[in-house]
């Protein structure tokens, strides 16, 4: 089942190249560690794409051929050109999914899908986070316990500027006593979307099994589901209404 998705691991990819502290934790870039977690999980069709390449890694072509988008950013938002980002959307609207972690909930494609600032409380203190399963039953939560321990983390508080999401599968709690929706799912159009708040690039978060899962759970539960066409086609968008007939 995995197997048959087609997952694009988005990075990008620039604390890597430019600070010592990330590259001592990630060499070769948060996105491969992500792709690899994949493939352990049985996903055969793990592509990455980087900022720096031609149009981020992210032509119509390549996006016509992912299921699944994950998207890891932070210093360089604002440097992710804006007609990637409304092809993005597009994709998204048309069914494909898009899992946004931790620093992502800056970047211009959440922020344009949530329509909100997306703005949080944050510390950087190395502290632990526990992250509860609020909904054991949702497919995200597939395979795990009642909590996850990370054991160094970035805090991230409340409030958290998003939508209420349609189902918030885990809560963090941190030693501050801050709380923060850290597994929030959404649909738009026919996109599901998946915002993870684990990350930061100096703490080897994605390293971890228990992240892993949930992105690989979070990739099959995204994954575009069939249905019939309507408003989106082609990767477009479609400003229509659709006649019905009167019915007797
Ligand atoms: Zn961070």
């Amino acid at each position: 089942m995995s197997s048959a998705i087609r997952v694009t691991v988005w990075n990008e990819f620039e604390h890597e190249k430019s600070h010592q502290a990330v590259i001592d934790v990630y060499p070769k870039g948060i996105h491969t560690v992500i792709a690899d977690g994949l493939a352990k999980h049985g996903f055969e069709h793990v592509r990455t794409a980087t900022l720096d390449q031609p149009e981020h890694g992210l032509t119509e072509e390549v996006l016509a051929q992912t299921d699944v988008l994950t998207w890891s950013g932070h210093m360089a938002h604002n440097k992710v050109d804006d007609k990637i980002v409304e092809r993005v959307q597009a994709r998204v609207l048309e069914g494909m999914g898009l899992i946004v972690l931790h620093s992502g909930h800056h970047s211009k494609i959440f922020k344009k899908l949530m329509g909100t600032t997306c703005s949080l409380r944050w510390r950087e203190a190395g502290e632990n986070e526990r992250i509860w399963v609020i909904e054991p039953g949702h497919p995200i939560a597939d395979n795990l316990g009642p909590y996850i321990d990370i054991p160094a983390a970035e805090m991230y508080g409340e409030h958290f500027d998003i939508p209420a999401p349609d189902t918030l599968v885990f809560v963090s709690w941190f030693k501050g006593g801050e709380v923060f929706r850290s597994g929030c799912c959404y649909h738009r159009g026919r996109g599901k979307v998946f915002y993870f708040r684990p990350g930061h690039e100096t703490h080897p978060i994605y390293y971890q099994a228990e992240v892993q899962q949930v992105i690989a759970n979070a990739a099959r539960w995204a994954a575009p589901s069939k249905g019939f066409e309507f408003a989106y086609s082609g990767g477009r968008a479609i400003n229509m209404k659709v006649p019905l007939e009167k019915l007797d």
